[in-house]
């Protein structure tokens, strides 16, 4: 399959298979009226399958967001037609109105206006904890909105 090449924008690659549609959804980007591809189950060398998004026009997107929701992938940022940069994301030490407390104790529940702060405690489990009470996620359990 042949995706036209973009002048100006993003491509985020090598996302983990079905989890393009996730990524897509979260980087709501679709109201910026530039061209948006996602290329779903594409063949990779380094995994079986893999998500490509393409997005023409837009070079500035939450990075930290992405690498919580999927830390394998890569981000090329695209001008003039050519790579000028690219981004291996990684989970963020630290989220900011990403992750939002489910525990009705949390003194977010009754502070609207605190940011929803999330550290992550343990890498391999991809675990983040919030920063105001013992509330726990792992990413897998993340319901976006
Ligand atoms: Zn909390």
């Amino acid at each position: 399959m042949e995706i036209n090449s973009i002048e100006k924008g993003l491509v985020i690659d090598h996302i983990k298979a079905g989890f393009g549609l996730r990524v897509l959804d979260y980087l709501n980007i679709d109201k910026t009226g530039g061209m948006v591809a996602l290329i779903m189950n594409a063949s990779s060398k380094k995994h079986d399958r893999k998500d490509i998004i393409k997005i023409e026009g837009v070079t500035d997107i939450d990075i930290t967001a992405l690498g919580l929701l999927d830390h394998g992938a890569t981000v090329n940022v695209i001008e003039n037609g050519e790579i000028t940069r690219k981004i291996k994301l990684s989970l963020p030490e630290k989220v900011v109105n990403v992750i939002t407390c489910k525990n009705p104790r949390c003194v977010t529940s009754v502070e609207p206006a605190l940011p929803q702060t999330f550290h992550l405690v343990d890498a391999a489990k991809e675990e983040y904890c919030c920063a105001y009470c013992e509330e726990t996620v792992r990413v897998a359990d993340i319901a976006l909105e």
